[in-house]
């Protein structure tokens, strides 16, 4: 097959590499590399045939195509040699009808993607596949390569330590100390990575880490790493294909360092130059009014672009004041008639348990797209015929301490008003009968 992908400067200035290179920017202009496919050759197919393929790979046992990636290898990383390929046969995340919740917001056609049932509980690991079977496959060729490196937030990390552990290859991670999860610290401790917990913050992290990759044997896993995103894209095939291959009209999602919103664009404008598709959805960003550079910059029309010094929020992985991602981001923002709006904490949280009482099980990132969701339906933005998927970003377990904090009340800034403490009684039948009686009815 003579599907072939390369690295490309986004300011267009031509410079391109080889997806095998050891670069993270543009040595001539100094702007990001993006992925960019031979999209003529993949045009050898018809739209029609590429659904039936991809319908036929998934959840099958043929090595790697049960991933939800790499049943979409030629769109994603058509060079890889199958042997070099690193997956945890991730993707294929449910989309559940969110019909309780839907229908007391007056949107009955809402969707949740929940990216977070994944291998180590969040989308990074769409991504983390790519990135590590690629420089598996650098290695294999006799490239120098001690070590793969990022900071994160904790699930970045997360992903990066497991998919690495898998290959045998050594990861660093640097974090900001106290500012993550203990179940998103634990993690990359448990795959074996050296974590380095750094008293700063996620953009103090990321400024460290990018000197250490100047060393081209220690390779940069960020998300400003084009690679990423290749993996990251398969969520908006993922989408269209769970809907019988029909574009919604709504994505809300939480956005950070604004590689995944990048991606999800990608992954649809990929599918509407091959004919997959034949519209794009509107897409919605949401971001914590702690933490909100893009917000900001989108109302100044994306005229400027300030880094903020991000407050904390229970957000924490999208506590990022200066994200790498921006220009992607605006492009993206530009080619879906996209919006940018922010929440509070105590909007993120109370949305995040309004949809817990509804069955679901909302980490505070989807919680700021839910509290989103909320405010544009109420403004009328989102209609109420729309069909609407939010992007659940990361799983309710790792976050337990944002759970138990909301429901004894004890969360900065937040009153919590949907919360729900146990009953403490004494071990007695009439005080159980009682209890009972007055909370049901
Ligand atoms: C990384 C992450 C985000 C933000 O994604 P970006 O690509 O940084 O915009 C949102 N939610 C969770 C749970 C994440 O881990
Ligand atoms: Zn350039």
């Amino acid at each position: 097959m003579g599907y072939s992908s390369w690295l490309e400067c986004v300011r267009g200035c031509g410079r391109r590499y080889s997806i095998f290179d050891v670069v993270y920017r543009c040595e001539d202009c100094g702007g990001l590399l993006d992925v960019e496919h031979d999209v003529e050759a993949l045009k050898d197919r018809s739209a029609a045939a590429w659904k039936q393929l991809f319908e036929r790979r998934t959840r099958t046992t043929e090595w790697p195509y049960g991933s939800g990636v790499w049943g979409k290898k030629e769109f994603v990383c058509p060079e890889l040699d199958n042997e070099n390929i690193v997956s945890m046969y991730e993707g294929h995340t449910n989309c559940f009808w969110a019909e309780r919740l839907g229908r007391e917001i007056g949107v009955p056609n809402l969707w949740i993607k929940l990216c977070g049932n994944s291998h180590t509980g969040s989308f990074k690991d769409l991504g983390m596949t790519v990135l590590v079977s690629v420089v598996r496959q650098m290695m294999a060729n006799g490239k120098q390569i001690r070590a793969v490196a990022c900071a994160s937030t904790g699930d970045t990390s997360a992903a990066l330590a497991a998919y690495a552990a898998a290959a045998g290859i050594p990861a660093v991670v640097l974090l900001p100390k106290g500012k993550v999860s203990t179940a998103q610290l634990i993690q990359p401790i448990a795959n074996n990575a050296l974590v380095l917990a750094l008293d700063t913050d996620f953009d103090g992290c990321m400024d460290i880490v990018k000197r250490i990759t100047q060393d081209p044997t220690i390779y940069l896993a960020n998300s400003m790493n084009a690679l990423r995103m290749e993996g990251q894209k398969t969520v908006a095939f993922e989408i269209v294909q769970q809907f019988d291959w029909q574009v919604p009209d709504w994505i809300v999602m939480p956005v950070g360092n604004l590689g995944n919103v990048s991606a999800l664009g990608k992954g649809f404008l990929l599918m509407k130059e091959l004919g997959l598709i034949d519209k794009l959805p509107r897409i919605a960003c949401a971001q914590a009014a702690n933490a909100n550079p893009l917000y900001r910059s989108y109302r100044t029309g994306f005229k400027e672009f300030r880094p903020v010094k991000a407050k904390k929020t229970l957000a924490s992985a999208i506590q990022i004041g200066n994200p790498v991602s921006y220009e992607r981001a605006v492009k993206t923002l530009a080619a879906f008639d996209g919006i940018v709006e922010q929440v509070t904490e105590d909007e993120l949280a109370n949305a995040a348990a309004r949809a817990d009482r509804t069955g679901m099980y909302s980490c505070p990132h989807t919680g700021v797209a839910l509290g989103v969701l909320f405010k544009m339906v109420e403004r009328g933005e989102i209609k109420h015929d729309d069909s609407v998927i939010v992007i659940s970003t990361a799983h309710g377990l790792k976050f337990t301490d944002f759970k138990v904090g909301y429901h004894e009340g004890t969360l900065a800034d937040v009153v919590s008003r949907h919360k729900n403490p146990p009953v403490e009684l004494p071990a007695d039948y009439d005080a159980v009968q009682g209890a009972i009686d007055q909370a049901i009815g």
